[in-house]
């Protein structure tokens, strides 16, 4: 085999103009060029793309790189072409004759690297013999398994490469990690024996923060003032919200631009241009948005949303902070979103995991111990220390009885007859005046207006607690009333003391906000 270690450094250089590998890099590339199958796990940002790359070059013959991003083929192979690359796509977006004029240049080794969706490998079929192809790199890999949380169909024949391939090195990269998504991968692409690559996923530079999702459009109006000029993302469910944030914005003499799947091609790459030369300050997108831009000064990334689970999430926040410096990650939480998320959920082919990843992101958002540590752990790594950069960490709940405040909470939701939402619970408890109120009498109840000395966020941040605690429940297919549980009775007995964490005071939040 041709000693090709000499070459490593003088190739990083001259084609991606690095100096230096990133932590397992180096060690990955050797494995690819001794032919070796790997499995490279590393998130967002880290650095996948010269795992196989930078191989392509010294091996012989054409890598073939299995990519489901379609949009974005162009894209990469017009980047690697501007580095001297030798570098094409083929998918269902070409006429007949462009794609003989691949297969032709395939054949006569001409290129080092042929991006090709899925759905398009057979049309491959001519030039896929071991003389002409020298690795596979499936990119996105988690899309193989029904376990990962982006799983797609056409991602599942690819075990036939290996067969048709025998000696050629299959190198599979994601950036989801959990343990049975990388198994099932290497046991559909016939890897078993791959050599696995789990890079780091901690990203100490963004710091983390949960918020409520109450009044999220001034929160974020507030949010963005306080950064003029930096880069962000906003991501929301719908296409709708993108736009109305946006129209907020641009009230505001705010630069911002939204993206979604609604819109033709030529607007989004125009977004997408105008985000990557800091023409446009602000992106509300649909999870569309983001992958496989190459940012690095994206300063903070806003869920308006809630994810669907936290690879999801992860990755998104994996868009801030590129360079290193330090970034933002707020989540705005809300019952309603997740409400909203069971729906989508229900009646997918895979809908139990995907309900069970939904809760988990639950979980992380309720969480009252430090979120990095739920993040890392979800990817399989234990960090021993609090993280100290997220909101958990910087203000650590202090606990109170709230048994009084519990069994308010409790007994109104009692003398609702368990018929309404927490939003009526907490005006009955306040003494709101509103026709929702009124209407239906709500101002004879017994415990209507005790509670006008806690703000409507406090009452919030405390049913919520009562909620994880298992006091109360939402009947999410009954309009999400609260009902109680069996633990209700003890609370209002006064057999039970219960828990509950201060919510942050305003000053607090904005003394936080500017510490940030
Ligand atoms: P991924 O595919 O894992 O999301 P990329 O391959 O797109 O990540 O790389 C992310 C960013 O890191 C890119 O801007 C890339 O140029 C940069 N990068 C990758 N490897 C190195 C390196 N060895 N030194 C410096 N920058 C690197
Ligand atoms: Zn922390």
């Amino acid at each position: 085999m041709p000693d090709f270690q000499n070459e490593l450094y003088p190739h990083l250089k001259k084609y991606f103009g690095f100096d230096s590998f990133r932590d397992q890099q180096e060690e990955i590339v050797t494995s690819v060029l001794n032919k070796k199958d790997c499995l490279v796990i590393m998130p967002t940002g880290g650095g996948k793309s010269i795992c196989f790359q930078l191989p392509s070059l010294l091996l012989k013959g054409t890598t073939l790189v299995i990519s489901p991003l379609i949009a974005l083929m162009k894209d990469q192979v017009d980047g690697l072409k501007a580095n001297g690359i030798p570098a094409a796509f083929f998918n269902s977006s070409q006429s007949a004759e462009e794609q003989h004029k691949i297969l032709e240049s395939t054949h006569q080794g001409e290129l080092k690297l042929l991006y090709v969706a899925p759905e398009s490998l057979q049309g491959l079929s001519p030039i896929l013999k071991e003389e002409f192809i020298s690795c596979v790199a499936v990119d996105e890999a988690h899309c193989i398994s029904s376990w990962g949380h982006d799983f797609r169909p056409s991602y599942q024949q690819l075990g036939f490469l290996k067969s048709t391939l025998p000696l050629t090195p299959i190198i599979a990269l994601t950036a989801t990690a959990d343990k049975a998504t990388r198994e099932d991968i290497m046991a559909q692409l016939k890897i078993p024996r791959a050599k696995q690559f789990l890079a780091s996923f901690d990203r100490k530079n963004i710091a983390l923060e949960v918020r409520p999702a109450h009044d999220r459009v001034s929160q974020i109006l507030q949010f963005i003032k306080q950064r003029p000029n930096e880069s962000g993302i906003i991501y929301c469910l719908s296409r709708k919200s993108t736009e109305t944030l946006v129209a907020k914005f641009l009230d505001n003499g705010i630069k911002a631009a939204a993206y979604h799947a609604g819109l033709d091609f030529e607007s989004r790459n125009k977004v997408q241009e105008d985000f990557i030369f800091d023409k446009t300050q602000i992106v509300c997108a649909t999870i569309a948005f983001g992958m496989g831009i190459d940012k690095s000064n994206v300063r903070w990334v806003i869920h308006y949303n809630m994810p669907k689970n936290i690879e999801g999430y992860y990755q998104e926040i994996g868009r801030s902070g590129r360079d290193g410096l330090p970034a933002q990650a707020l989540l705005f939480h809300s019952y309603g979103d997740v409400i909203q998320l069971q729906r989508f959920a229900s009646g997918a082919t895979n809908e139990e995991v995907q309900l069970a990843k939904l809760d988990r992101m639950k979980q992380f958002s309720e969480a009252s111990t430090c979120r990095r540590k739920i993040l890392l752990s979800y990817f399989g790594e234990f960090l021993g220390e609090d993280c100290g950069n997220c909101d958990v960490c910087k203000n650590p709940p202090q606990f109170f009885d709230g048994t009084i405040i519990a069994q308010k909470i409790l007994s109104t939701i009692a003398r609702l007859k368990e018929l309404e939402a927490t939003g009526i619970v907490i005006d009955v408890l306040r003494g709101a005046q509103n026709a929702a109120v009124l209407d239906k009498n709500y101002q004879e109840i017994k415990t209507y207006g005790i509670g006008k000395d806690i703000s409507w966020n406090d009452w919030q941040h405390y049913a919520i607690q009562l909620i994880n605690q298992g006091f109360c429940e939402i009947a999410f297919h009954k309009n999400n009333v609260l009902q109680l549980t069996p633990y209700s009775k003890d609370v209002l007995f006064g057999k039970t003391r219960v828990l509950l964490s201060k919510p942050l005071k305003k000053e607090e939040r904005v003394a936080l906000e500017k510490e940030q």
